[in-house]
């Protein structure tokens, strides 16, 4: 089977969506691909909110200033100017969101409502009470309507990514997997936009969605596109555990005020507060995480003394979860917190326009790394969400490549080879038994504090699963994709402890025990890349590491 269209964006959450309708709205037909519907892409659990400048309600902030948080935020490996073009779209895309449907919190004199968000320098994250990503969500799903009536999208559901139809350095579309056919389909476009998300599934139990599971970098890595800044994971401070995952306690709580504690000698001893004075409850996320790590300490959040009336107009979903899942009246109660795994700074190395070093291969959202440097301001990563994909979409109407693709059947062909001959393998390793080992191995071994030995045994690990992976049954009992996936998943985790065992400094979201400096000549991204079997490290405008 085949299919052919201007635009193919892989990945319908927010960025995916954004990116469908500016293209659509240029008037180009777009094919808009997941597996599951946006309503439930992990951007419906964004929840404290979006950062802006916006002319005009700035209450003495400044694009410049958003900027320098930014950049130091992250360590000041992201590029000024990357950071600039993201913080000077600010503005428009509050005003887009508005005028789609996106409602945003008013105060009581009716002017936008803004709070305050770690390692910023004033109150500028926009908000739809807890739950701004499932308002963005919606207002983009009825835009998306509006053109999929309109005859420029057409919507793939129950589809997923299997590989790049690249050659020669250019891309010229993908091979779908329909789960409905369950057959591959490749699909001729003009230009691909990967929407893809985090890396979640690597880890297991994280914040975030499983859909999430970094396939497709790993599977373009292997097809030859560089990526960025992997070892770069940002562990959320306050997270509650539960039987599913660990759910977000929002970064709104510690900005309406929230303290973080521990208790010693049948004392509350307020340690981020008495390290880092009144704002410490409001530190960078990178720093929280392992200054509760360091303490080896149960850690508690408690917001009750802001009373009951603040507590449910400010953060009604963290009351709400707080109740549901574990039973705690968090206007009474303190609740229970640790780090856990929550946003993945590296992804696809993009420039500027956002295109990989493939040419018509672009990035955005979150599986996109230009931004966030070593660690993402919370706030920053749905504005980027919306930018990138604007910019992608902006360059893409702009360019008059000749769309004359090579023929990609006899490839199909093989592929789908390959997959049904893999249905019928007899072993005793299945899928999911792999995936479990891979998460154990990661949370171990590349946790919140890393060194050389915990990297080397992760790579041991990661290497053996690889070799066992070829061996391994494909069980017919869940969505194919959940077994051709798992080499893709397997290659990208080794990329990420590869990284991170390169970087020999402490940065951002990267703290090595044995390098616990942060050392000068590491003050740039790392690139990695693919090359038969070798993973390549080095350090963008620098060289090898
Ligand atoms: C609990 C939580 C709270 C958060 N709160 C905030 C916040 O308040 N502010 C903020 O700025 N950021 C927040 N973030 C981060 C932010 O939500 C994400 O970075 C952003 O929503 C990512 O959007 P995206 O479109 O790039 O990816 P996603 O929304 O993750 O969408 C990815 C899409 O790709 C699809 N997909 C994945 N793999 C494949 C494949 N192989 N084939 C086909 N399709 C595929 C998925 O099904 C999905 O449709 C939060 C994150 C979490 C987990």
């Amino acid at each position: 089977m085949e299919d052919r269209t201007n635009v193919l964006v892989i990945g319908s959450g927010i960025s995916g969506m954004s990116c469908a309708v500016r293209c659509a709205s240029f008037g180009l037909d777009v094919t808009l691909v997941s597996p599951f519907i946006s309503e439930r892409s992990q951007s419906v659990m964004a929840a404290g909110g979006i950062n802006a400048v916006v002319e005009g309600n700035d209450e003495g902030d400044t694009v410049a200033s958003h900027i320098e948080d930014t950049l130091k935020g992250g360590g000041y490996l992201a590029k000024e100017e990357e950071v600039r073009a993201l913080c000077e779209r600010g503005g428009e895309i509050i005003e887009y969101l508005k005028s789609i449907g996106t409602v945003f919190s008013v105060n009581e004199d009716g002017r936008p409502a803004k709070r305050a968000f770690g390692g910023q320098s004033h109150k500028r994250t926009y908000y739809c009470g807890t739950s701004t990503g499932k308002q963005i969500v919606s207002a983009l799903v009825m835009e998306v309507r509006r053109y999929e009536a309109a005859g420029r999208i057409k919507r793939r559901l129950m589809s997923c990514f299997h590989s790049g139809l690249i050659v020669d350095g250019v891309c010229h579309g993908a091979l779908l997997f329909d789960e409905t056919t369950r057959g591959l389909t490749a699909v001729y476009a003009d230009a691909v936009v990967m929407a893809t998300g985090g890396q979640n599934a690597l880890f297991g139990k994280t914040t975030g969605s499983t859909q999430c599971d970094g396939y497709a970098e790993g599977q373009l890595f292997r097809q030859g596109v560089v990526l960025k800044n992997l070892e770069f994971i940002q562990y959320h401070p306050t997270t509650l555990e539960t039987a599913q995952k660990r759910m977000l306690i929002s970064e709104a709580a510690r900005g309406e005020g929230g303290r973080l504690f521990y208790v010693e000698n049948g004392h509350r001893v307020y340690f981020m507060e008495e390290k880092y004075g009144e704002k410490g409850n409001l530190m960078t996320r990178d720093l929280i995480s392992r200054e509760m790590y360091l303490t080896k300490k149960d850690v508690w959040l408690d917001v009750s003394f802001l009373g009951e009336e603040l507590i449910r107009k400010r953060i009604p979903e963290v009351m709400e979860l707080c109740l549901k899942y574990r039973g705690i009246d968090i206007t009474k109660e303190p609740i229970p917190v640790a780090p856990s795994v929550h946003f993945f700074m590296g992804g696809f190395a993009v420039g500027l326009h956002h295109e990989t070093n493939i040419r018509n291969l672009f990035a955005v959202g979150e599986c996109a790394s230009i931004y966030h440097g070593a660690n993402r301001l919370g706030g920053n990563s749905l504005l980027a969400a919306v930018c990138s994909a604007f910019t992608a979409a902006e360059e893409i109407a702009g360019r008059r490549d000749n769309a004359v693709h090579p023929d990609f059947s006899k490839y199909r062909d093989e592929q789908s080879d390959i997959l049904e001959k893999k249905g019928k393998t007899e072993s005793r390793f299945p899928v999911n038994y792999i995936r479990d080992l891979l998460a154990e191995t990661m949370q171990n071994d590349l946790g919140i504090v890393r060194d050389e030995k915990s990297l080397g045994n992760g790579i041991k690990d990661v290497d053996y699963y690889l070799e066992t992976a070829d061996l391994i049954k494909y069980d017919n009992s869940v969505m194919p994709y959940f077994n051709y996936s798992l080499v893709g998943i397997l290659t990208l985790a080794r990329a990420v402890l590869t990284s991170a065992l390169s970087r020999r400094e402490s940065r951002g979201a990267h703290f090595r025990s044995d390098h616990p400096e942060t050392d000068r000549d590491f003050a740039h991204a790392t690139l990695i890349s693919y090359d038969n079997g070798a993973y390549r490290t080095r350090l963008e405008d620098k060289g090898e590491v």
